[in-house]
């Protein structure tokens, strides 16, 4: 008998139906044996409906009191699943996220899970209950309802499994697994049968959104195996477990993107000691966090700073960094939004030269222009004019060998 952790997306719990159909999945596995504890998203469209009901009342939403609201759309999905539950003549107990409780930090609207005390989720197994757990929410030391940041519910769901030193973390989506790319933009992409951590939070931290970034850090740290799959089909999905040596027999094992990137070029910066750090320091209490950073020097002892930021921080980048540059009389500040990040990940690369070159030489023949690289052991990334993000995905991934056609 293995005890599992189903985790279940938006999309999977869209409405009754699609409700009640994760519930017969859930009793199912029950009956087979298993012990499983469940943990919802809201609705699909739900959460994005309450930030825009919150945008009506102020134009940046009071942190915690957008928590409160937030939280609203989890406690709708998971008392319709248990109520589905009992229809069925099975036994569930919903539980929010204070009353487990799921301890967090204050840091409203990206919360950060401390403790997750497993009493009341152990008795309500013992008494033959499915446990039923709000995801995306918790609670901090001052009683306050805290949310984990968008995509939170796969955290949750990793970190009870780990609290309760479950056997495997189940995430259910809307697509059959991890693929080479997203398959919603690249219909070559094949599914991952298996994944390393590793990838896995590269693929993550550079766009693939299908994991929360935060659930595979848990993952990994706690070496808990996770297994992504469809909830509309059977079929097995994504193991994301610890590296093994045939992992490394493929180069590159994804192509990932985001276009959630900004770029901001200080330009006629004197150069000397400590303009960097005057320039980021005030970025960096504010909490925005800089991705790429490119220096050019220039003649005359000058130079310009280029950066990456994250789409949503860009005013705020924008009017911090203006303030700095007339401080350390810089010339200009340029801002641009329509760009984006393409990226290879593979553990593969890192016995292998030449990657980074083949990858730009595929960029060269389809006529993307790199604006910005960044590198590491395991990736390459180029920031290139948001308009060709899909041109450059779709290139990348067959220029890689990852196409359906190859296997
Ligand atoms: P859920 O609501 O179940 O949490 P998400 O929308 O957060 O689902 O994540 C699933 C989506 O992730 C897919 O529909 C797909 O468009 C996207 N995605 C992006 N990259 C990948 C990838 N490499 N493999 C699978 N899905 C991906
Ligand atoms: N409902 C939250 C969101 O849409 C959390 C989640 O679905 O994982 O971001
Ligand atoms: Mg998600």
């Amino acid at each position: 008998m293995a005890l599992v952790v189903q985790k279940f997306g938006g999309t999977s719990v869209a409405n009754c139906n699609r409700i009640k159909r994760v519930a017969d999945r859930v009793i199912r596995r029950k009956k087979q044996g298993d012990d499983v504890v469940v943990v919802l998203s809201a609705m699909a469209g739900q959460t994005n409906y309450l930030i825009s009901l919150a945008l009506e009342m102020q134009s940046q939403p009071d942190r915690r009191e957008l928590d409160v609201l937030l939280a609203t759309g989890e406690q709708v999905t998971i008392s319709l699943f248990s109520m589905a539950v009992k229809a069925r003549g099975f036994d569930a107990e919903s539980f929010l996220g204070y009353q487990i409780p799921i301890e967090t930090d204050t840091a409203h609207t990206r919360a950060r899970i401390r403790n997750i005390p497993t009493d009341r989720l152990k008795r309500a197994i013992e008494q033959g209950k499915i446990p039923v757990v709000a995801g995306f929410q918790g609670v901090d030391n001052l009683g306050d309802i805290t949310t984990l940041g968008r995509g939170g519910s796969d955290t949750t769901a990793v970190a009870v499994a780990v609290a309760l030193d479950a056997d495997v973390c189940e995430i259910y989506t809307d697509v059959d697994g991890v693929y080479t790319t997203d398959p919603n933009i690249c219909p070559a992409a094949r599914k991952i049968d298996r994944i390393s951590y590793e990838e896995m939070l590269e693929m993550a931290s550079l766009g693939a959104k299908v994991l929360e970034i935060r659930s595979v850090e848990f993952a990994m740290r706690y070496n808990m195996p996770l297994h992504v799959r469809s909830s509309f089909t059977e079929n097995p999905g994504t193991m994301v477990v610890k590296e093994d040596e045939s992992m490394e027999d493929v180069l590159v094992s994804a192509v990932t993107y985001s276009k959630d990137e900004a770029r901001i070029t200080v330009k006629k910066v004197p150069d000397k000691p400590g303009i960097a750090a005057s320039l980021f320091n005030p970025i960096s209490e504010a909490n925005i966090v800089v991705d790429m950073i490119i220096q050019n020097t220039r003649e005359g002892n000058l130079t310009d700073m280029t950066f990456t930021v994250p789409k949503g921080d860009y005013e705020q980048a924008m009017e911090i960094v203006k303030r700095t540059a007339d401080e350390i009389g810089a010339e200009s500040v340029a801002g641009d939004r329509g760009i984006s990040k393409v990226s290879i990940v593979g553990v593969g690369m890192r016995n292998h030269a030449g990657v980074a070159s083949k990858m730009f030489d595929i960029l060269a023949r389809h006529g993307v222009n790199i604006l910005m690289i960044s590198t590491s052991e395991i990736k390459v990334s180029c920031i290139i004019d948001e308009k060709f993000t899909e041109l450059a995905v779709r290139a990348l991934h067959e220029g890689f060998g990852l196409d359906k056609t190859d296997s």
